[in-house]
């Protein structure tokens, strides 16, 4: 009988969190526009408070948690979605390390927009180079990338040295990143310590963009997309 409830709990959570919203393309609308339509059904969205119950939208199998695109190792992307790279957040990274290279350092643009199949050629190289175990640990699955959103880059330097390894954290253009990249409306996707929750390896390299608001309120508490939605983990 309990189990029963617990049952029927659960399906009527999973498909209140299943209504259409009929505008959540990320590409060429602007942010007011699409956060107003968020909130025109009577959910009050704050992307301020940690753990409240997020407004969890999927529209041809793709999440939206408060408007935000949601991939990871649990929530896919359909191998037809392929939006290309978000200009917005493009226009945004290219300001970033316009200003860290004013600031004297060495930071490049290393890639960004990958579509389904191209992650599913690199994702199945690293498999036959490094075994599946360690491919998982450092490469998402095909439809698992977040860099399929376009809302997804990977930095480095010239040098080139550090690039995507985790002594990239510790480099001047590294430790740029971590403290500033919030203001451009990216996060550090998968922070040092935080493994067990998203499920990879600590990347300084790779940055989510999830504009500034959102980005300042990871930054401040020291957490994760998944720990600030209490989803996806
Ligand atoms: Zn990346």
């Amino acid at each position: 009988m309990k189990k029963l409830f617990l049952i029927v709990g659960i399906s009527s959570i999973v498909l209140s969190a299943c209504g259409v919203n009929s505008d959540s393309s990320n590409h060429s609308n602007t942010e007011d526009k699409s956060s107003t339509e968020e909130q025109s059904n009577g959910q009050n969205n704050k992307n301020n408070q940690k753990n409240e119950q997020p407004n969890i939208k999927k529209k041809d199998g793709i999440t939206y948690v408060d408007g935000h695109v949601f991939a990871n190792k649990k929530v896919d992307l359909p191998s037809d979605y392929a939006p290309g790279e978000n200009r917005t957040a493009r226009t945004d990274l290219n300001q970033l390390i316009q200003d860290a290279r004013n600031d004297g350092l060495d930071v490049v643009f290393r890639s960004g927009y990958r579509s389904y199949e191209e992650q599913e050629q690199l994702y199945n190289d690293y498999v036959a180079r490094d075994g599946e175990k360690a491919a998982n640990q450092y490469s998402a699955k095909p439809g698992k990338s977040e860099h399929q959103t376009g809302l997804a880059f990977d930095v480095g330097s010239n040098k080139a040295t550090d690039d995507f390894r985790k002594s990239f954290g510790n480099t001047n253009e590294g430790k740029w990143i971590k403290e500033h990249a919030h203001k451009y409306g990216f996060i550090v996707r998968y922070p040092n310590g935080k493994e067990n929750i998203t499920g990879y390896q600590y990347e300084p390299w790779h940055l989510r963009y999830v504009g500034k608001d959102l980005a300042n309120e990871i930054n401040k508490q020291n957490t994760t997309l998944e720990e600030y939605y209490n989803y996806g983990m």
